[in-house]
C-alpha cells in the first residue's frame, strides 16, 4: 500500500472493488426494438427458425442447373430457354427444366431444379434465350436457407451492450421488442459557492461551473440518463436536501463534484462518511484524483468525485463507468485496454498512479501497429483544454517516474 504524509493510500483496484461491491443490477424492462439501443440486454436471444428461412440468390442474374454449363467455353456458349422472372419476395413455386433458365434478382427464392446462379454481366441474353460461355460451380451465388443463423443458436447474450448490428440481429429473429436493462436517471450535483451556470457574469473569486457537462456527455455514452441539477452552496444541508430530492426523484444515483477533500466547506465527505450506509471516504493512489467518496444514501449509490475537471473525469472513468456498467449489468465491467507506446519519454512524479490525459494516434513507427502518444499536454488537473484535446488516458504505474521512448503502456479510451 502506497503512503503519503502518513496517509495509507488504498489502490485504485482496491477502492474500486469496494465501491463494486456494494451495487446491485438494476430492473429490467421491456423496450421496442427502435428504443432499445445502446441499453444492455438481458436476456439470451435464441433462433428459433432458420435465418434466411429458405435458399435464395446472393446476385441478380440468371438460376440455371450447372449441369447444364459443363461444356460451355467461349466461343461455344451454352444456349438456355429463359422461363421467367423471379423478384425477390415472389410467391410463384417456379421449377428450371434441363435447358431452360430463370432471370432472378437479389434475394429472391431459387426455383427447384436450379442449383447455381450466373452473374447477369457474365451473360448475354437474345430472341428469349440466355447464352452462357463458362461452367458454373454447383452452389455458386446461393445464399443457403439458415446460412446466418440456425435454431439454437445464439446471436445474443445476456450482458452485450446494443448497438444497431445487435439491434438487427434481433430484428431478425423476429423480435418487436427486448428485454433491457433500465436506463437510470443519474443526479449530477454541483456543488461549490464559487460556481456560477455558463452565460452568468463572473464575481470575484468565482468561476464558471463546468463538470456537469463533462459528465451528462460520459453518462448519455453509458445510456444513462443524466439530471443535471446545477449548482448547490457549500451548505451541508442544501447539498444532503439536495440529494434527497434526488432520490425522490427517482435517480438510480448521484454523482457531485467538489467538496470531498479535506477543505473546511467540503461537505460531500461528511455527508458520505455519517450518512451513507456504507460510507466511505478514500485517499487512492491516483493523480489526478486522490479524494473520493462512495456512498449508499437515500438508497442510491452516490458518487462523490473530485470538484477539478480532470479529476472528475478520470474518476468518472475509473470508478463511476465500471459501477454503472455493473448496475447495468454489462458482461464486462471494466474497460478494454490496449498498448500505446511513447514517442519520446515522459517524466512523472512517483507515488501513485498517473491517468495520463492525452492524445494517442495510429502508430506510423517502424514497428507500424496500434498507437502511440501524439500529444500529452497540461496534466495539472484544474486545466480543462488538454482534458478535451485528449481521446485516452495510458495508466502509468506508480512506482516507476518515467515513461522510456519507445516504451508501451495500457491505455483506455475516453469515450468507448
Ligand atoms: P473542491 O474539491 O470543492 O475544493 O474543488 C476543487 C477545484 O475544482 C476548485 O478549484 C473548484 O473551484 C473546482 N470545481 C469544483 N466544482 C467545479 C465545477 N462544477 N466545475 C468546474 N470546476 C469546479
Ligand atoms: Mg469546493
Amino acid at each position: 500500500m502506497a503512503r503519503e504524509l502518513g496517509h495509507e493510500l488504498l489502490s485504485v483496484e482496491d477502492a474500486r472493488a469496494e465501491i463494486l461491491s456494494h451495487l446491485g443490477p438494476l430492473p429490467a424492462e421491456t423496450r421496442p426494438l427502435a428504443d432499445a439501443y445502446n441499453r444492455v440486454l438481458r436476456e439470451d436471444l435464441v433462433a428459433e427458425a432458420l435465418i434466411p428461412p429458405f435458399d435464395n440468390s446472393a446476385m441478380d442474374g440468371y438460376a440455371v442447373r450447372s449441369a447444364d454449363l459443363a461444356e460451355a467455353a467461349p466461343g461455344r456458349p451454352a444456349a438456355l430457354r429463359l422461363l421467367a422472372s423471379i423478384a425477390a419476395g415472389s410467391k410463384d413455386v417456379l421449377s428450371i427444366a434441363p435447358g431452360t433458365t430463370a432471370r432472378i434478382m437479389t434475394g429472391a427464392p431459387m426455383p427447384a431444379g436450379a442449383d447455381a446462379v450466373v452473374p447477369h454481366e457474365l451473360t448475354r441474353a437474345e430472341g428469349g434465350r440466355v447464352f452462357f460461355d463458362a461452367p458454373a460451380k454447383a452452389g455458386g451465388n446461393i445464399r443457403r436457407a439458415g446460412c446466418d443463423m440456425r435454431p439454437g443458436d445464439a446471436p445474443l447474450r445476456s450482458g452485450e451492450r446494443l448497438r444497431g448490428p445487435q439491434l438487427a440481429v434481433a430484428a431478425a429473429l423476429g423480435r418487436p421488442s427486448l428485454l433491457v436493462t433500465m436506463a437510470p436517471r443519474v443526479a449530477i450535483l454541483s456543488p461549490g459557492d464559487e460556481l456560477v451556470e455558463p452565460g452568468e457574469r463572473l464575481g470575484p473569486g468565482q468561476i464558471v461551473s463546468s463538470n456537469q457537462y463533462a459528465l451528462i456527455g460520459l453518462l448519455k455514452e453509458l445510456g444513462a440518463e443524466p439530471m443535471p441539477l446545477g449548482i448547490v452552496p457549500d451548505d451541508r444541508r442544501a447539498i444532503r436536501a439536495a440529494l434527497r430530492r434526488a432520490a425522490e426523484a427517482g435517480a438510480g444515483a448521484a454523482i457531485t463534484t467538489g467538496g470531498v477533500s479535506a477543505g473546511d466547506f467540503d461537505h460531500v465527505q461528511a455527508i458520505a462518511r455519517e450518512e451513507g450506509a456504507p460510507g466511505r471516504v478514500f485517499k487512492v493512489a491516483m493523480r489526478p484524483g486522490k479524494p473520493q467518496a462512495f456512498a449508499l444514501l437515500d438508497g442510491i449509490p452516490l458518487f462523490g468525485l473530485p470538484g477539478n475537471p480532470a479529476s472528475a473525469v478520470i474518476s468518472f472513468l475509473v470508478f463511476v463507468r465500471p459501477a454503472l456498467k455493473r448496475m447495468l449489468c454489462e458482461a464486462k465491467a471494466l474497460a478494454d485496454r490496449f498498448p500505446v507506446r511513447f514517442r519520446r519519454a515522459f517524466r512523472y512524479k512517483p507515488g501513485r498512479t498517473l491517468f495520463l490525459r492525452c492524445r494517442v494516434e495510429p502508430d506510423a513507427s517502424a514497428e507500424g501497429r496500434g498507437f502511440s502518444v501524439a500529444e500529452v499536454g497540461e496534466q495539472d488537473s484544474s486545466v480543462l483544454s488538454s482534458l478535451a484535446r485528449a481521446n485516452a488516458v495510458v495508466v502509468l504505474p506508480a512506482d516507476r517516474d518515467v515513461a522510456e521512448a519507445g516504451e508501451t503502456f495500457l491505455a483506455e479510451w475516453i469515450h468507448g
